[in-house]
């Protein structure tokens, strides 16, 4: 219904998904983060939305959120197979602890991997190359039958994040950002009132958890995203700039 509504409006955009988007944006300006969750995973988009989630330095949070309106919500975990191995154990932790039921691994596709990176060294030489296959292609394949995601990324984490919309279009997708307006101070009062765990790595230096090959420790005062793709320009790992999937265009960024 609501997308009707939204058709409703002047035709001012070519993709109905940004009418939608704007739409949803005015409807849930003034909710609180639950109420927007528990409205669009059992309204708006029921049975068609999922979470995508790196369980990383601050993802418990939105999965407890996600966990206590619906704990059978799909939950996509990207395995890129460069993931920390603390990482994993952690994710099963956080599962297990908040009864996920419906967590799915989107994993590159092997016969890529045997093309384009033999020695498992890509990264190092391209790693939007890398990204394209080992993350953005996998994501578009698991979403694939959903018409919108969730993502947990916030505006305090700085560079294009920084003016971060709570609901946005993604191709002919909508993807909701719940956490965009939350502090790093919201996050650590929220895992601490929960009684939460942190990811492991935390304590030792990370602030933004990926790849292994492609995460760094962060000093103090330093930008948390700071220690993705350390020297060199690279700042996003493709997910969520839109970007054709490998498959897609062949061109793998
Ligand atoms: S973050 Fe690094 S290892 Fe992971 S997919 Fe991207 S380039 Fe490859």
């Amino acid at each position: 219904m609501a997308l009707l509504e939204a058709f409703a409006r002047p035709l001012e955009f070519e993709n109905p998904a940004v009418a939608h988007a704007d739409f949803l944006n005015e409807r849930y300006a003034h909710s609180k983060t639950r109420e927007l969750l528990d409205d669009v995973i059992h309204r708006e988009f029921a049975g068609n939305i999922a979470l995508v989630s790196s369980f990383g330095a601050d993802s418990v949070v939105l999965l407890h959120l996600a966990a206590s309106v619906e704990p059978a919500v799909p939950v996509i975990f990207i395995d890129t197979g460069k993931i920390f191995g603390s990482t994993h154990r952690y994710r099963d932790e956080v599962v297990s602890l908040l009864g996920l039921k419906n967590v799915r691994m989107a994993r590159p596709d092997p016969a890529l991997l045997a093309t384009h990176d033999t020695d498992s060294g890509l990264w190092l030489r391209e790693p939007d190359k890398c990204c394209a296959i080992r993350k953005v292609s996998p994501l578009s394949r698991a979403l694939s039958g959903f018409d919108a995601w969730i993502s947990g990324r916030k505006r305090y984490q700085g560079g294009r994040r920084a003016e971060l919309p709570l609901i946005e279009a993604d191709g002919d997708r909508i993807k909701i950002n719940p956490l965009a307006e939350w502090t790093k101070e919201d996050l650590v009062a929220y895992r601490e009132r929960h009684d939460l765990p942190e990811h492991p790595l935390v304590a030792d230096g990370f602030r933004s958890i990926g790849c292994m090959p492609c995460t760094t420790r962060v000093a103090e005062g330093e930008d948390e995203r700071n220690g993705r793709w350390r020297g060199t320009e690279k700042v996003e790992c493709g997910i969520h700039l839109g970007l054709p999937s490998f498959e897609t265009d062949g061109s793998g960024i």
